[in-house]
């Protein structure tokens, strides 16, 4: 299991790459619904979503193991493959990320502009995953996986000591759910400090495999997944973030598809910051759900990278 005292290093070691990012409140949305709604901002963290914090610490810690390391790879192309990109430019060490031949020009822009190799492989994840750790082996390379492997959930678990410090006497903190492992990191931290402070996951309806995971009791495989929330598309649940979600979890809530975008569009409206989809389920699910009344509520949203073409549906979904 994962030690409180790694959250605290990793803490220290993801300094030099990730912000402590604001927390945000609205009056105007206090007084016309009523709810005590925070956000906390990863959509403003270094490459615009919280995966440089576990990225880093990943990183940061195979540099300081294996002084000579040869380079990163990962398969994993949206936000986290960013975060590995930026980490490694920084660091000076190389970095491949494998991308499906169906990749958006725009996810193949943001991890070259951190100078990264883009290696097209196939269309399928299980292809890419296999093509990474060939490339680990071929080149000497460490894999950083996107959520499972206790440094990247250290990592994301700083979030959770921010949130403390910043509103110490919150109640509820809503987080979103993809593999698992930024809420793995931040339940571990707020449940061994204050335990009384509830965490909620929040999945969408149609990508839902951890809940269904922890209503069999074990690991499922959901045949499918499809949402706007394309960072939350995950078939199964981390074969390390599962026992951690059952253990500190205290529920999980699913959003639907046409909630996630009336919640980007509140989101606009109230608080002035665009969430990408995957970081706006939990501010969905606040806005319906009644767990949220009169409680103090920090919303983690997650992420903030989308292509721009995007944005008219997301602000006015009948656009
Ligand atoms: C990766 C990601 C998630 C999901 O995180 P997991 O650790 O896989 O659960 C949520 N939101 C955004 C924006 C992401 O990039």
């Amino acid at each position: 299991m994962l030690k409180i005292q790694s959250i605290w290093e990793a803490n220290g070691n993801i300094r030099d790459f990730a912000g402590v990012t604001p927390i945000l409140h609205s009056q105007a949305l206090q007084s016309d619904l009523g709810l005590q709604l925070f956000l906390k901002a990863e959509n403003l963290q270094t490459t615009n979503s919280f995966k440089i914090r576990g990225a880093s610490n990943c990183i940061v810690k195979q540099l300081r193991s294996t002084p000579n390391l040869q380079g990163v790879v990962t398969a994993s192309s949206g936000n986290h493959g960013q975060a590995v990109a930026y980490v490694a430019n920084r660091l000076g060490i190389p970095a491949t990320i494998i991308m499906p031949e169906t990749a958006p020009k725009a996810k193949v822009q943001a991890v070259s502009r951190w100078g990264a190799n883009v290696e097209f492989c196939g269309t399928t994840s299980q292809q890419r995953l296999a093509r990474s750790s060939e490339v680990a082996l071929e080149k000497g390379y460490v894999e950083i996986p996107p959520y499972d492997h206790y440094d990247v959930i250290a990592g994301q678990g700083t979030i959770g000591k921010e949130i403390l410090e910043q509103v110490p006497d919150v109640d509820i903190v809503a987080v979103p759910i993809g593999g698992g492992g930024l809420i793995s990191g931040i339940a571990t931290l707020i449940k061994n400090l204050r335990p009384k402070v509830q965490v909620i996951g929040v999945e969408p309806e149609s990508s839902n495999s951890m809940s269904v995971s922890v209503n069999n009791g074990e690991i499922t495989q959901l045949e499918k997944t499809h949402s706007a929330a394309d960072g939350l598309l995950t078939l199964k649940p981390g074969s390390l973030t599962f026992p951690l979600v059952k253990k500190y979890v205290d529920k999980i809530v699913l959003v639907k598809e046409r909630e996630i975008l009336d919640a980007i569009s509140t989101c606009v409206q109230y608080f002035k910051t665009v969430p990408e989809p995957s970081g706006a389920v939990t501010i969905a699910a606040a806005l319906k759900g009644n767990w949220a009344k009169d409680m103090k509520v920090v919303a983690v949203v997650s992420g903030g990278n989308f292509d721009m073409e995007k944005l008219p549906g997301f602000l006015c979904p009948q656009f």
